[in-house]
């Protein structure tokens, strides 16, 4: 961040700020960056203490001024403040936290790229940063921290030298990717795909592309919108809204698109693809399956778009650096691949991570460990017996489900692989020994869940 008085501080709050501790004191000390964690802070930051659902971040003030904090924003229902704390008195900590973003991110001229979608969110980001980064000086989002409170401590981070800020907005309803917009005001913004996540809160996939769409709310008439043209609720979704002034790229498979494309070709480090666009070298991006291609296609729009040759898109992509691999590769002492995407999964990125699995060459059989798909309401069987359905035992040769939902898959796969091949756990135990008991040096696992499955587990197991 770039250094500002408490002074200065109180009026990037406006009407947030309720009072200042001392008008005359809040001219001379300088804040040099937020915090709204004590087990992080640095010397000379702003101390913001947020309520959560079983925390009150008032209540480590005191440690934040022991640790070098200059200064502390009070929510004024608190009571007590720290003795000889300076503090400035807000309505609510959050909105503060949110208003100081915004008004700090409007003195900026820093230009910015907002990226949301179902899945691909961060992987694109990086993606984007990497492209950019080869010929401007670029901040991004740190690891996922995308939401109302992630969101405006990255705004927060951006530095005088800072010409791009590629940031992640994700949400769970409508209204959230809206206020994020409004707080970044992105110039230009990606939809990378829709999928089925989020479903338990927004009911069907139209409304999960309006609630993704919000996006543009906050873009400049003349903004750049870059979207996933194989999804047709996008356009759809962003017709309904009317920005009928909006500069539209679209990107995907099909060669419907502005960009897609020609060639792909998968080898164990990473994807060599083409695309359609004259000009460029054959491209490669460190990363598996045909998805990250297409997540690729969106950072080649927006380099293009901000002036990166194709030399220089080129090379960003080939030196990415990712937040986290989330599908990654590892060999176990006994040579057994495993693919571990335990991170998290919804019926998408199931897809994806399966189709990558049926692709990989250059192995025995292949092993599918897949979880319950969380969060996708009242249509949660169809999605899980859609995975199964989709399963072919002449791409594939074993599939171990895991959990109630898991089941469903099972039940679907059985009915066209050949019985032994197909096994439903409910003891996670159990299908990691049983697995472990089968699969050879040469064989390849992919295990994929969502977060609260926690198959992270068979993974040390199989590597164990
Ligand atoms: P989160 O909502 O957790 O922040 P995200 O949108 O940031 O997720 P990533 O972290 O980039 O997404 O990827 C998450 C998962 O989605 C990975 O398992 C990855 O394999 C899969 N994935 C990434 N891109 C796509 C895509 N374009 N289509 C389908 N699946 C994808
Ligand atoms: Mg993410």
């Amino acid at each position: 961040m770039i250094e500002r008085t408490l002074e200065q501080m109180t009026d990037m709050l406006g009407v947030e700020c309720v009072k200042v501790f001392s008008k005359s004191a809040a001219r001379d000390i300088l804040i040099k960056g937020i915090s709204t964690d004590t087990r992080t802070i640095r010397p000379g930051s702003l101390f913001v203490p947020l309520i959560g659902d079983h925390f009150d971040g008032h209540a480590y003030a005191s440690e934040a001024y022991s640790k070098g904090a200059a200064a502390a924003l009070w929510q004024d229902d608190h009571p007590h403040p720290p003795e000889g704390m300076p503090i400035i008195r807000v309505k609510d900590t959050l909105t503060a936290l949110q208003q100081l973003a915004k008004s700090y991110r409007k003195q900026l001229p820093v230009r910015i790229v907002g990226i949301t979608g179902s899945n691909g969110k961060t992987t694109t980001k990086d993606l984007v940063a990497a492209v950019l980064g080869s010929a401007f000086q670029v901040h991004k989002t740190k690891g996922n921290l995308n939401n109302h409170i992630g969101l405006p401590l990255t705004l927060l981070e951006l530095e005088e030298t800072t010409q791009f800020a590629v940031v992640e907005m994700g949400m769970s309803g409508r209204g959230e990717i809206e206020l994020l917009s409004n707080l970044a005001e992105p110039e230009a913004s990606i939809i990378t795909m829709i999928g089925e996540s989020h479903m338990l809160q927004l009911g069907s996939r139209e409304e999960i592309a309006r609630a993704k769409a919000e996006i543009v709310s906050g873009m400049p008439s003349s903004g750049l919108f870059v979207y996933n043209g194989d999804e047709p609720l996008i356009e759809q979704a962003l017709a309904e809204r009317g920005h009928d002034g909006l500069r539209r790229i679209r990107f995907g498979s099909g060669a419907g698109n502005d960009l897609f494309p020609t060639d792909i070709r998968m080898d164990a480090d990473g994807a060599h693809f083409q695309i359609n666009s004259p000009g460029y070298p054959e491209l490669f991006i460190p990363l598996l399956g045909t998805h990250n291609v297409i997540n690729a296609l969106a950072a080649i729009a927006i380099g293009e778009a901000f002036g990166v040759s194709p030399e220089g898109i080129a090379a960003g992509l080939r030196s990415l650096q990712m937040t986290s691999m989330r599908i990654e590769k590892l060999t176990a002492a006994s040579g057994l691949t495993v693919l571990n995407d335990a991170y998290n999964a919804s019926p998408a990125s199931m897809r994806a991570a399966i189709d990558l699995t049926e692709q990989l060459r250059g192995f025995g059989r292949k092993f599918l460990v897949l979880g319950d798909m969380l969060e996708l309401g009242e249509h949660e069987e169809q999605f899980h017996r859609g995975i199964g359905a989709m399963l072919s035992p002449e791409r594939v040769d074993y599939v171990f489900t895991f959990g109630r939902l898991g089941r469903f898959i099972a039940d679907e796969a059985a009915q066209h692989f050949p019985k032994a091949c197909v096994r439903a756990f409910d003891d996670k135990e159990q299908l990691a020994a049983e697995l472990a008991a089968i699969a050879q040096a040469e064989d390849l696992v992919l295990v994929k869940g969502s977060r609260g499955m926690r198959l992270e587990h068979v993974v040390n197991v199989l590597l164990a």
